[in-house]
């Protein structure tokens, strides 16, 4: 069969067995930020506009690279380690100790100092098109706009799209589009400084992207990819379109020589265990909502952020009863929260710290409020009606309950079942496929290609800030690049052709 040049529209037709050089799994934001990079656009380290890094050894490191990309300079991970070495003794630039080096290297380039400038920090990256550097690409995510889970409905974790995000909106900004100007854009005014976005403003940019970024000819939302091959010359992946009011559903299959796996580690809401079954039960549900008593208690189950989110979203008045995970030596997310900058967070915290200090009894015995808190708790019965629950607390007392509903927020977890069994295993996953943040990790800190020609991108490395995700895409996109690299002679005779020629790059199937 001959081989076909992968449309770049947003119509594929149906029929159609493609190619195209790479194929990025996901569309949240780091897919969205490989994308940019793979459209050519190339950083460089830029200590001409607003001075030096900060950082007077990674300036000196980083300058040896002149003015050739930033790819030449983290070609392999030893080089980034050489980078980024001496960051743990640079303790004066507070550099995370938690994130990959690579990813904080390429942070604080975009954003040096970014905890302490919020909305001041000056990239040290200059950006340039080059056209000859462009790969042909197609990012392929199933949620419904670019943006990945941002862009997915938060009711199904018993959230709103009112909720703020934990960062400021500078740190959710990607290059070649950034928070600051789609604000301006949108209000036609300056983003005020510390501004954290709600859950809808951060949607409302990431889908805006693509087109403002020029590359929303190569992201496709509300797509599937599964049963990922590797092949003799590369990869198949087979697509599933959901149908909309305006497009039917359609199948097709692409065939890519490198692969990119930016699905994330939150698609997938831990389901509750079967004890908690009869709260679960639609027909209990219906029951509820014909007698649903409005004062009584929701019940909520879990330590972190989603359970927070939940009792924040609660109507003022609602009778919380929460049941949570407390261990001082692997405290809740929550206590990194300052109380000025994330009141509602710390407010939370108080609330379970205040239970957990009342050792005997849950805090609303002794203060009368709206919250009751269970620390290590655990529902040991569920009436048949899903309405009576039974807590073992950790003092050892039994105590019966009636609650309303039941959010269950103990995490979320991300799948790779899409690859083969033979992908997964080489990609060191087993089984269904169930990621976390540690799934991964140990691999990507040896090096982001997890095996040959499939890199893991974004929260999938373990890193799931946004601000932590250039450095694998930086890297994967150096790399990529490096596969299809023509001598300089050659590159300059054919500027004018190369772009198809590399947006064919493609496999024969
Ligand atoms: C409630 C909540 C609040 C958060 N707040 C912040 C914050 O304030 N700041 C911050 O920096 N980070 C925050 N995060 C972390 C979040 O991980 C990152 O913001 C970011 O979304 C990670 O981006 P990503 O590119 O790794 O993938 P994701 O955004 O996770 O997107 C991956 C997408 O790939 C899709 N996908 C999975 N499998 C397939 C498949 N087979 N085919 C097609 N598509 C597939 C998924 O459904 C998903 O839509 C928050 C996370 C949560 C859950």
């Amino acid at each position: 069969m001959a081989p076909r040049r992968f449309t770049s529209s947003n119509h594929i037709p149906p029929e159609d067995v493609k190619c195209t050089d790479t194929v990025i799994i996901g569309n949240g934001p780091s897919a969205l930020f490989l994308s940019y990079l793979l459209h050519g656009n190339i950083p460089t380290y830029d200590s001409v506009t607003h001075g030096p890094h900060p950082d007077p050894a990674l300036h000196t490191k980083l300058s040896r690279y002149g003015n050739r990309p930033l790819f030449d300079a983290i070609e392999s991970m030893r080089a980034s380690e050489a980078l980024t070495e001496h960051f743990h003794a640079a303790t004066y630039m507070g550099y995370s100790n938690q994130a990959l080096p690579l990813n904080v290297l390429l942070d604080t380039l975009v954003q040096p100092g970014a905890d302490t400038e919020i909305g001041g920090a000056k990239s040290r990256l200059k950006w340039s098109s080059d056209e000859r550097r462009r790969i042909g690409h197609v990012v392929l995510g199933s949620a419904k706009e670019a943006g990945g889970q941002w862009s997915e409905d938060p009711a199904s974790t018993g959230t709103s799209w009112d909720i703020e995000a934990l960062s400021y909106a500078e740190m959710l900004s990607l290059p070649g589009y950034s928070f600051r100007e789609h604000y301006r854009r949108k209000h036609g005014k300056a983003m005020p400084h510390l501004n954290r976005p709600t859950r809808r403003e951060v949607a409302d940019y990431y889908g805006a992207y693509p087109r403002a970024a020029g590359i929303s000819s190569e992201v496709f939302s509300s797509v599937y990819a599964h049963r990922v091959n590797r092949t003799q010359s590369g990869f198949s992946v087979k697509v599933y379109r959901k149908p909309t009011s305006s497009r039917p559903q359609c199948e097709y299959t692409i065939h890519c020589k490198h692969l990119v796996l930016a699905t994330g580690i939150l698609t997938n809401v831990i389901p509750p265990p079967p004890i908690f079954l009869p709260l679960l039960n639609p027909a209990n549900n219906t029951l509820y909502q014909q007698q649903r008593v409005k004062t009584l208690p929701l019940l909520v189950v879990g330590s972190g952020f989603t359970a927070a989110d939940v009792i924040i979203n609660a109507p003022p008045n609602q009778k919380i009863i929460h049941i949570f995970k407390w261990n001082t030596t692997r405290p809740s997310p929550l206590k990194g929260c300052h109380s000025q900058a994330y009141p509602e967070y710390a407010s939370i915290y108080r609330r379970m710290k205040q239970s957990a200090a009342d050792s005997t009894s849950p805090a609303s015995l002794t203060t009368p409020s709206n919250y009751e808190g269970f620390p290590n708790a655990q529902v040991i019965a569920v009436s048949g009606d899903g309405r009576v629950i039974r807590i073992l607390t950790a003092d050892g007392d039994i105590l019966e309950r009636t609650i309303d509903t039941l959010n269950y927020c103990v995490g979320r977890r991300g799948s790779l079942e899409y690859l083969s069994a033979e992908l997964r295993k080489a990609v060191g996953v087993l089984d269904a496929g169930w990621v976390s943040a540690d799934t991964l990790r140990r691999r990507a800190e040896a090096d982001l290609e997890v095996t040959k020609n499939v890199w893991v991108v974004g929260s999938l490395t373990g890193d799931s800030l946004v601000r932590y995700a250039f450095g694998g895409c930086a890297y994967a996109a150096g790399r990529i690049m490096a596969d299809q690299e023509i001598p300089e002679d050659e590159l300059t005779m054919q500027e004018a052709t190369t772009t198809s020629r590399r947006g064919s790059g493609c496999v024969v199937s």
